[in-house]
């Protein structure tokens, strides 16, 4: 993937056909790594240059995309360039519409329990072809992570989509990453709130 570099991070150049066709390669190969997605925007940057442990996460996500527009902002005035911003809001419903072709499995995780079970309903109408194999609130503590990650593992998603807020769920996934053995994850902050109301 061509990148641009941004505060020494890494963030793709990819516009969102690009993007969406490059995860579906990930998740129809046949290795199926764990790969963490990570909608980059500036809070996040600054962020990661404030505190090593996030930064940490940042680089070792498998794949930035430009979020913000400062993200696209400051990649603008680089020599190369981003092709367009690749919002985590527009991500997921591109993610969704392509997963109606290969029947993907999406588990939904975070937010109220209220809004997960309507962002699940949501989702289920508008894409039938996608399985949510499991949805689970995002308010549960450190000590019930094992019990999450084994509910996760047993519902076996393609993509597992994390709302808990940008603080928390790009450190969950990638502490358990290899453990939830998810093909694809990605932290999505508020977008459960949108979809569900
Ligand atoms: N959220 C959650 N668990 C928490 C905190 C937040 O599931 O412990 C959810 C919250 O319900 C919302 C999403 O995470 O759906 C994003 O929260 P918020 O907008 O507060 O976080 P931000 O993205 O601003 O950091």
């Amino acid at each position: 993937v061509p990148t641009v570099s941004i505060y020494g991070l890494q963030v793709s150049r990819l516009g969102m056909d690009d993007t969406v066709k490059y995860l579906t390669h990930i998740l129809e190969s046949e290795e199926r790594r764990p790969f963490q997605i990570i909608t980059a925007n500036p809070i996040m940057v600054m962020k990661a240059l404030e505190e090593p442990d996030y930064m940490k996460v940042m680089r070792d996500a498998e794949l930035l995309v430009p979020d913000g527009t400062g993200v696209v902002w400051a990649a603008a005035r680089t020599e190369t360039p981003v092709q367009e911003r690749v919002a985590g809001f527009d991500l997921l419903h591109e993610l969704m519409k392509a997963g109606e072709d290969y029947h993907w499995k999406v588990y939904l995780l975070g937010s109220t329990p209220e809004v997960i079970h309507a962002t699940a309903e949501k989702l289920r109408l508008q894409y039938p072809g996608v399985q949510i194999c499991g949805v689970r609130d995002g308010y549960f503590k450190e000590d019930q992570d094992v019990e999450v990650i084994a509910d996760i593992r047993k519902a076996a998603p393609d993509i597992l989509l994390v709302a808990r807020g940008a603080d928390t769920q790009e450190p969950w996934i990638a502490r358990y990453k290899e453990q939830l053995g998810v093909p694809l994850m990605m932290g999505v902050g508020g977008s459960f709130d949108v979809i569900s109301g």
